[in-house]
């Protein structure tokens, strides 16, 4: 018997349209993620085979106090959570594969699940069935200095890469802030960026080698250890970012960089978010120095991470921070590079710059940065934390339109995020007065406002964490009918029966 769904299905806002609808088994292109096949529930004898394949210590099932942990990932509203049926946790391709193929034949969806760190619910099982874990497949199978190449499984966590490569003198650049708590399977399906992605790019620009299981449980090779490759369509780029519905990764190759020898950290403090903003282009464009990162956070944001961190800056009175880090070969390389950054902060009306060169100092004002989320997160539930990407010249214009919605409609928005990149998580926070209908009511259309003005600006819908079911409404602002057939056709090609991860990203056709 599936188990009771008692987790809500879908969240309340514009994502609520999105899911749920049944038909006919078989799907046409019109039909992708409109109408999502009728799919079967876990049965007991569908669990009997489940736990053939992959050892009955690795299933788990007909216990919601298990089942609910992977109901959910990080975001912190629980309207997007969704009860599994049961979570097998594999140990090879060739599992995933024999799990693919019996999926297929029952018609029993499978969302793969990495660290469960993501932040668009795309490990979320929005129609129930199997969670696919990858928490077992967790080695590191090969460095290779010869090639500067790492192949890990894709349930490594990402943080455990650089110590073993830095010896070497070498790294991985494309790691996302939550290093810690995510997995390199998870990191290539969002292609998540990072800290470093001024200068170093996100986590695709690395990806040179992918072995996956295709949703009807073949596995295929892309890629290796190759600097160039253009032997027919760039599938290993569609893969990257596919969020767990184009394939389940099963190995993965990462390029690794030259470890800069030396680096600084900036902590620059300006009067307003206007004024820090407005000096990110200026920084990019003007002293000749690309950084390494280019975080910026507004007071709201700042001061939240002191409080959860309990943390007492000295420098609490700055309307906002960029946080800038500059690495090169040498200390005096770093050293004039910083000093031409600091420059361009003070010709841009920064009050004060101070320099962290040493690793306690930079980790105080990084930990900061990093905890952020997680401190909105204690602080209130009826938040929403967005990831808008704008051209980095639009940025200033970004801010300050925020900054009106947010007076209009007598709420917080704090801001923080990769400033270099363009992106923002722009997190509109609950008044405390509303009810959470009013709040249920107001967040599309203040999302709507949000939304519009990035698109106005020729921005996008996010830029790291992903579109999964949170953002699936918002899709068509954002991507034109042909722009959203072209993505069915390639689910539909694929994926014939909509097994694989369904409900995220392609937003049904309009009726
Ligand atoms: C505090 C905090 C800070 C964060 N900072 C950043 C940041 O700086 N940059 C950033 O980009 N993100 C950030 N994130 C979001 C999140 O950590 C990333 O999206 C991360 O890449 C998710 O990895 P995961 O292993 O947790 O994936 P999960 O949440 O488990 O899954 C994410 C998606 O990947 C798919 N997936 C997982 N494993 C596989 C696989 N083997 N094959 C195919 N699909 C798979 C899932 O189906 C799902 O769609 C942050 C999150 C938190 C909580």
């Amino acid at each position: 018997m599936p188990l009771p769904m008692s987790v809500p299905h879908g969240p309340p806002g514009p994502a609520a349209v999105a899911v749920g609808s049944t038909a006919a088994a078989g799907a046409t292109a019109a039909h992708v993620a409109a109408r999502p096949p009728a799919y079967q529930p876990v049965t007991p004898a569908l669990l009997d085979e489940l736990r053939g394949i992959v050892g009955p210590a690795h299933v788990i099932a007909g216990d919601p106090e298990k089942l609910e942990a992977y109901s959910h990932d990080e975001i912190a509203e629980p309207e997007y959570a969704r009860m599994p049926e049961c979570v097998v946790r594999p140990g090879s391709a060739a599992e995933i594969a024999a799990i693919m193929k019996l999926a297929n034949r029952e018609r029993v969806p499978v969302t793969p699940r990495g660290a469960g760190s993501g932040l668009s619910g795309g490990a979320v099982p929005v129609h129930g069935g199997i969670v696919l874990l990858t928490d077992r497949l967790n080695k590191v199978l090969e460095f290779d200095r010869a090639n500067l190449t790492i192949t890990v499984e894709p349930g490594v966590i990402t943080n455990e890469i650089n110590p073993l490569v830095r010896e070497a003198g070498l790294f991985f650049a494309g790691y996302p802030m939550s290093l810690e708590s995510c997995s390199v399977g998870g990191n290539v399906a969002e292609n998540a960026g990072g800290g470093k992605a001024v200068k170093y790019g996100v986590t695709g620009r690395y990806v040179t080698g992918l072995e996956l299981v295709t949703p009807t449980g073949e596995i295929v090779t892309l890629g290796g250890k190759l600097s160039k490759d253009v032997t027919g369509y760039n599938l290993i780029q569609l893969m990257v970012g596919s969020e767990g519905t184009l394939g389940i990764f099963t190995k993965i190759t990462l390029k690794l960089m030259p470890l800069p020898k030396a680096s600084a950290d900036l902590l620059v403090l300006f009067p307003s978010a206007e004024s820090a903003i407005a000096a990110v282009p200026r920084i990019i464009a003007g002293g000749g120095i690309l950084p390494t990162a280019l975080e910026f956070m507004d007071r709201t944001s700042f001061m939240a991470a002191c409080e959860y961190l309990n943390e007492t800056l000295d420098y609490q009175q700055a309307g906002a921070m960029l946080l800038i880090t500059v690495d090169g070969a040498t200390a005096t390389e770093v050293e004039a590079a910083y000093e031409a950054v600091g420059e361009q902060c003070l010709q841009g009306g920064a009050l004060e710059v101070y320099v962290a060169d040493n690793h306690t100092t930079s980790e105080r004002v990084w930990k900061i940065r990093r905890n952020i989320a997680e401190a909105f997160k204690v602080r209130s539930p009826r938040q929403s934390l967005e990831d808008i990407v704008v051209p980095i010249a639009a940025i200033p214009a970004m801010v300050t339109g925020l900054l009106e919605i947010a007076r209009k409609w007598d709420i917080e928005i704090p801001c923080y995020g990769h400033a270099g990149d363009g992106n923002l998580h722009a997190t509109p926070v609950m008044n405390p007065a509303w009810t959470d209908a009013e709040w249920h009511d107001r967040l599309p259309r203040i999302l709507e406002e949000i939304f519009t003005l990035t698109a106005r600006l020729g921005g996008t819908l996010s830029g790291e964490h992903g579109i999964g079911h949170k953002r699936l409404a918002w899709m068509p602002l954002f991507c034109s009918p042909a722009h959203l057939e072209m993505m069915r056709a390639i689910k539909l090609a694929l994926d014939p029966h909509l097994i694989l991860n369904p409900g995220k990203i392609i937003p049904p056709p309009a009726a």
